[in-house]
């Protein structure tokens, strides 16, 4: 579904500053089920989840399960499942880690990321939304460097979907206020020295130096696993 730059534009403007339960109010109204929060239980997932789930009690939200999460982060799953009022949907990859070994050789995650982010993450993405028309996502600009630009909203002509960041102007220290008020769980790894937690394999603790992502594949000059940058183009599939 394509919105023209104009309006997108004037949606950025109406909803500039504003209350990220005022911008999740306009997205379920406007497009209902079609809608979907995605999250991989960082902070500002929880926190959106948490919004959402009091502004349409129920609503879809969807996680991409690379089958490399760590121990703590399903146990997180199950703590959210209890305790807010969403649909949380898993989403797999089309080859399991035997197929993908079989494919592709051992520890892909090693040897080319880029590859391994796109089949378990990015192609199950683009599965999940190809009858939606919203994706909502808790990214925020002062995360990185490579989301600093990020705009409440914006068309992803690859997905086909408006993509909703009600928590772009977010700061971390508003994430966590929000989450302790709430008494809200999050994923312990926090409070051993990990600032954002992704798959096993390319997650370490780390300082954050002002980079919120710090941690995600270090050592390397890869900084997304393509969901929100796109790294691997469609033809490379
Ligand atoms: S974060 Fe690592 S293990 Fe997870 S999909 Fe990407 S490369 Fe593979």
């Amino acid at each position: 579904m394509q919105l023209n730059d104009r309006l997108i534009s004037n949606l950025n403007d109406e909803y500039k500053g504003s209350d990220p339960a005022r911008i999740l109010e306009w997205a379920v109204k406007t497009f209902g089920e079609d809608a979907v929060l995605s999250t991989g239980f960082g902070a500002s997932g929880i926190v959106l989840m948490h919004q959402l789930s009091i502004v349409r009690p129920g609503a879809p939200v969807f996680y991409l399960d690379t089958d490399l999460l760590f121990d703590e982060t399903y146990e997180l799953i199950e703590r959210i499942r209890e305790r807010l009022d969403i649909r949380l949907f898993r989403v797999s990859p089309e080859h399991t880690l035997d197929q993908q070994t079989a494919e592709f050789g051992e520890n892909l995650w090693e040897t080319r990321p880029d590859q391994c982010c796109h089949i378990r993450k990015v192609l199950p993405l683009k599965k999940f939304l190809s009858d939606r028309k919203a994706w909502i996502t808790a990214i925020r600009r002062d995360q990185s460097a490579t989301r600093k630009n990020t705009p409440i909203f914006q068309q992803d002509h690859w997905l086909d979907v408006l993509k909703v960041c009600p928590l772009a102007g977010w700061t971390e220290d508003k994430i966590w206020d929000y989450l302790n008020v709430n008494r809200l769980p999050y994923n312990e790894l926090h409070d051993r020295g990990y600032p954002s937690i992704g798959c096993r394999p390319c997650t370490r603790p780390a300082a954050t130096n002002g980079d919120l992502r710090a941690g995600r594949w270090s050592g390397t000059a890869k900084t997304e696993c393509g969901l929100h940058n796109r790294i691997i183009q469609p033809t490379d599939q």
